[in-house]
């Protein structure tokens, strides 16, 4: 046997989609991540391997069976494959329009149906397998507008968009020009270009869809190593290092403001509710602040019930407006919390992030001076810096509350 012959290409393939259907199987059981789409992504391997098989031990088969061999498991394997990147991607997982694709193609061949497949059958699986492979590649297109490079996208598409010209060309020369089958298929076997292009694909897809997963993990972790978990907020490292370039930005001349903010006797609320009650306190506290935020301002928790909120291009006095307006939604805006309603209170220290501290160490420790001024003057309001001396009323007067300190 020839080195590099098509039947040689054929069994490469079948090997390597085998250790996929093995890498799909051990990430969905044993590592449990993305359990349903690796088993599509499974299934889709293990289902192409008739077809790659097949063809190689041909007379194993009577002749008439061998093509429908080749092809209907090819088309199980693509089917398989287009849920599987649905899954993978994360888009809506819709499986109506691959069944219907895989359905109506499977009948049309079985209708145009001779000895063994016919031209026009043949042409028909060409075609509906293209309408998979293109729904594959939408479904990359589509994920990869989520913070992922052009260039890995495009490289990600390329095998899809590969097979589908393939397909393509050879639906419309099995229609077309029969006298030029040669080029896809000798006897049972596909052609050595053909062969060569079928491995370069599979290899392509299957390190791609790896690759995606393992984006995707990587993703996970960086969130859960910046996140708070339970309010999905930046926690304490993260907030440290998105203040990073805000001081960088200080020392150039750019107006940054920071607020810290602490609820109010959050101990009585976890006493007089349980700690379920004080953590949708929490969460109910984090709503009413994103609602008084901008997409650029970062907000993350820097332990128990107290958060930090960094407002990048904000003077001063427009960081007590806008802490002044989330002191005021969050003691107007009760939590219904099942029968209960939980009344709240919060205190906000604001400050300017300041040159010469490169780390931001000491504007959080400023804004955290305001916020203890705000508990000792009697909670429930904003202090800033400006205002040092006036007992936590501001020169704009809008930052006092009304009410009376809580018990
Ligand atoms: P003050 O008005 O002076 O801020 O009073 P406080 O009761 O809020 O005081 P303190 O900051 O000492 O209380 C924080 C409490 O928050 C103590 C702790 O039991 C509770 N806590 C910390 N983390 C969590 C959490 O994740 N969930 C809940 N439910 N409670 C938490
Ligand atoms: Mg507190
Ligand atoms: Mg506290």
């Amino acid at each position: 046997m020839p080195l590099f012959d098509a039947t040689t290409l054929l069994l490469v393939i079948a090997v390597f989609n085998g250790f996929m259907v093995l890498v799909w199987l051990v990430l969905a059981r044993l590592f449990r991540i993305a359990p349903k789409a690796s088993l599509l992504l499974a299934a889709a391997n293990l289902s192409s391997l008739p077809g790659m098989y097949c063809p190689t031990c041909a007379n194993v088969w009577p002749e008439a069976l061998g093509p429908w061999m080749q092809q209907l498991p090819l088309l199980l394997s693509l089917s398989f494959l287009s849920l599987g990147v649905q899954r993978l991607t994360r888009l809506q997982f819709r499986y109506g329009p691959v069944l219907l694709i895989g359905g109506l193609t499977a009948l049309s061949m079985l209708s145009l149906n001779s000895a063994g497949l016919s031209d026009q059958a043949i042409s028909a699986f060409a075609f509906g397998a293209s309408i998979l492979a293109l729904f594959c590649a939408r479904d990359v297109l589509m994920s990869g507008r989520i913070g992922r490079r052009k260039l890995i996208t495009l490289w990600l598409i390329l095998p899809y968009a590969l097979l589908i010209l393939l397909l393509l060309a050879q639906a419309s020369t099995y229609l077309w020009f029969p006298s030029a089958t040669h080029w896809f298929v000798r006897g049972q076997l596909p052609s050595l270009i053909s062969a060569w292009i079928q491995l370069f694909i599979s290899m392509c897809i299957g390190i791609g869809l790896v690759g995606v997963l393992v984006g995707r993990l990587v993703l996970r972790i960086t969130h859960m190593t910046l996140r708070d978990p339970l309010t999905d907020t930046l926690n304490r490292r993260a907030i440290a290092n998105a203040l990073l370039p805000l001081q960088a930005q200080v020392e150039r001349g750019q107006v940054h403001s920071l607020v810290m903010i602490d609820v109010d006797h959050f101990k009585s609320i976890n006493s007089n509710y349980g700690h379920a009650g004080g953590d949708a306190a929490l969460l109910h506290l984090v709503g009413l602040l994103r609602a008084n935020m901008r997409a650029l301002d970062q907000l993350g928790r820097l332990g128990g019930e107290e958060f930090c909120l960094l407002l990048p291009h904000t003077s001063l006095a427009d960081a007590c407006r806008v802490a002044e307006r989330m002191a005021q939604a969050v003691r107007s805006q009760t939590l219904q919390w099942g029968e209960q309603s939980i009344p709240m209170t919060a205190s906000f220290g604001v400050a300017r992030c300041i040159a010469g501290d490169p780390s931001g160490e000491q504007s959080m420790a400023r804004a955290d001076a305001q916020l203890y001024r705000a508990k000792a003057s009697g909670r429930d309001r904003v202090c800033s810096e400006a205002e040092d001396d006036s007992d936590a009323i501001s020169a704009s007067g809008f930052l006092r509350p009304a009410k009376a300190e809580s018990p």
